[in-house]
């Protein structure tokens, strides 16, 4: 074993933290107890000239962590939709840091290429997707609604005659571009970014869950004339988990030639489940789909998947080609034509992981306990007559307002967060403050739900 390369003492340093770390987050306070102001005391020291030793360092993050964290590693965070790490994705994801492979193309590192083409598979044959698609494996759902909607522009344009990647905008055939009222800020911020600007965007209207009304698609269809057209329709709102009409919607994106992308950052993994693939409908019937590892299948930060059925599309508007590159020609997976980064690190693996350990019934498990426990949080909260739950709990998200009033909702978080059994965040729905509980992670058990409903109920007043 070189000694020059492996620091023993460091990496056995880092893992005790780490260790001690996980063993504590259930019993700590959910909310961070420092500071910004204490954060920078700890930890802005002056930049040396020589540098210093590389275990005061570990220490040092390891001591501003221990109070300095947000404790959605453990059982009860409910905040955002944010997932903790399944153990065998996090020990994958130390191992993917050590052999520091650039995943760019399959030259640098055949095992990163080969884990990520088996991880595809297994992924579309889990969320029963077309088996011909392009997956490429993003940082996240707004890399994914990136990757997917540039495979749509390309697709679209391609349609209509024109070849977005030589040509660009200028002069291209205006793109339709059609989406919920509750689409997501991240689909907005994908469109930017593929040179669409904001006021080409035609706004549908939804229904009292945050759906997207097929009636209403169907005039705004109507409006839009032949041109290439890309709706983007959504699985699991951010705020109450409902999922847009998909089966009409495709129906109607079929009978306009529209590109029908679908962001299921956490909804999509409903598919895996027997009991909530209902849910979901119409969804396979998509051209597009954007999805979160890093949610719902509880694997590290920063993980999602691109998954577009026309790989062609997909390929054209992403790859690569470069004389330097060693780019192979035949069946190896070049990761750089499916994804936007160039040189990447080998996000796949803990993704492999992740679906090799759970297996088909273990993501299913996943998110079936995931539901179950949004729906006993609604449960004990809506038995007491202080609480109103705003939502129907169809998949893991509880919107919850407290006493008919805003001033009370929002007054309960504040005491809920400073509380600690638990964490989680308000929202406005329709014009009302709401707490918004997601229940997003593998390690939460009937108990936190108990637990952490009762500290709510303790802190409505
Ligand atoms: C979280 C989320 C996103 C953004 O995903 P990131 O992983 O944060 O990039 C997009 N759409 C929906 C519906 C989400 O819930």
């Amino acid at each position: 074993m070189s000694k020059r390369i492996v620091d023993e003492n460091l990496l056995t340093l880092a893992r005790d933290h780490a260790t001690r770390y996980l063993a504590g987050v259930d019993e700590r306070p959910v909310a961070p107890q420092m500071t910004r102001a204490e954060l920078i005391a700890a930890l802005n020291v002056p930049l040396t000239d020589a540098g210093e030793d590389a275990a005061t360092i570990i220490e040092s993050l390891a001591g501003a962590a221990e109070r300095g964290t947000m404790a959605t590693a453990g059982p009860r965070f409910f905040g955002f939709v944010i997932g903790g790490s399944i153990p065998v994705s996090l020990a994958a994801d130390w191992l993917a840091s050590a052999w520091d492979q650039n995943a760019g193309i399959y030259v640098a590192s055949p095992i990163a290429s080969v884990v990520e083409d088996i991880a595809r598979e297994w992924l579309l044959e889990l969320l029963d997707l077309p088996r011909e698609s392009g997956v490429g494996f993003v940082t996240g759902c707004q890399m994914a609604n990136f990757t997917a909607l540039a495979g749509a522009r390309h697709g679209v344009l391609r349609r209509a005659g024109w070849n977005v990647e030589e040509g660009g905008l200028y002069g291209a055939p205006p793109v339709n571009l059609i989406l919920s009222a509750e689409a997501h800020v991240t689909i907005h911020t994908s469109l930017r970014y593929l040179g669409f600007g904001l006021r080409a965007i035609r706004e549908v209207a939804t229904d009292e869950q945050g759906r997207m009304r097929a009636d209403a698609l169907r005039e705004v269809l109507k409006s839009c004339g032949d041109g290439p057209t890309i709706i983007c329709a959504q699985a699991g709102n951010v705020n109450t988990g409902a999922v847009d009409p998909l089966r009409d919607i495709a129906a109607l994106a079929r009978e306009h030639n529209a590109w029908l992308h679908v962001d299921g950052a956490f909804g999509l993994w409903a598919r895996a489940s027997r009991d909530r693939r209902s849910v979901v409908d119409g969804i396979e019937l998509a051209d597009s789909w954007a999805t979160d590892a890093h949610k719902w299948l509880n694997v590290p930060y920063d993980s999602g998947m691109a998954i577009v059925r026309d790989s062609a599309s997909h390929r054209a508007s992403m790859t690569v080609s470069a004389a330097y590159l060693e780019q192979t020609t035949g069946v190896e997976r070049d990761q750089v034509d499916w994804v936007p980064e160039f040189s990447r690190r080998a996000r796949g693996i803990p993704v492999y992981a992740a679906l090799r350990a759970l297996g088909r019934s273990g993501v299913e498990d996943l998110v079936d306990r995931c539901c179950a426990h949004a729906r006993k949080f609604a449960e004990i909260l809506g038995a007491d007559d202080r609480v109103q739950i705003l939502n129907d709990v169809v998949l893991n998200q509880v919107l919850v307002r407290f006493r008919g009033s805003d001033e009370a909702t929002r007054e309960t978080i504040a005491r809920v967060q400073r509380d600690g059994t638990l964490w989680l965040a308000g929202t406005t729905w329709h014009g009302m403050a709401a707490m918004r509980i997601s229940v997003s992670s593998w390690a939460t058990t009937e108990e936190d739900v108990k637990r952490s409903a009762a500290a709510i109920l303790r802190c409505v007043g």
